[in-house]
């Protein structure tokens, strides 16, 4: 059996179904949004991100929403003592960052017991889409972004283990892992967000 911690369970956030309306969130200032994987299991879920995407064992996807998305609403280096979700190193003011919860034990070519899945990323485009509208971001490559391309425009993506990809593949392949990789997948996850963009 798998334990988890409190701040690791779905139950110990306002959550809701995939599909579902958006509860009404905090208005406010956020100019960006940045997705990400957990690295962890399908079910455990982090408050380093505000909006954690699960898939349940019954093939429900659960949006967790696991940190006010208030404490973000400001320029973090003026109080960096004060509590905020700490997704994306020196980007996280004015930010939003969701995740889908898998890829624990990932590589680039063999994603593993927890591989990221088709309604998982579906899942992920459509709240980010849904949050890109409520706060009126754009969704472009400057102000939608995965870890990974933040990650190659400040100097720490990889897969080694100081590093970050996520989300530079949806599926595993034999080949290495490179910068394209990052770019292009930050196109398609963009792409999918358009599909879903609310009018
Ligand atoms: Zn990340």
């Amino acid at each position: 059996m798998n334990e988890r911690k409190t701040e690791n369970r779905i139950e110990s956030y306002p959550y809701w179904e995939i599909g579902e309306r958006l509860p009404s969130l905090p208005e406010g200032r956020i100019e960006r949004l940045y997705t990400h994987w957990s690295a962890h299991d399908y079910e455990s879920v982090f408050p380093a991100y505000h909006f954690c995407i699960a898939a349940m064992p019954d093939g429900r996807i659960l949006v967790v929403n696991t940190h006010d998305v208030r404490e973000n609403m400001r320029d973090i280096g003026e109080h960096p003592d004060r509590p905020y979700a700490a997704h994306t190193r020196g980007r996280n003011s004015f930010a939003i960052g969701l995740s889908a919860m898998a890829m624990q034990g990932a590589t680039p070519h063999d994603f593993g017991e927890y591989a990221l899945t088709q309604p998982l990323i579906d899942g992920l485009c459509l709240v980010a889409a849904q949050l890109a509208a409520t706060y009126g971001v754009p969704i472009d490559a400057e102000h939608v972004m995965s870890h990974a391309e933040a990650a190659l425009h400040d100097g720490y993506f990889g897969n080694a283990d100081e590093q970050r990809w996520d989300i530079a593949r949806l599926a595993a392949e034999p080949r290495p892992l490179v910068d394209r990789d990052a770019i292009e997948t930050g196109e398609r996850l963009r792409e999918r967000m358009r599909f879903f963009q609310i009018p």
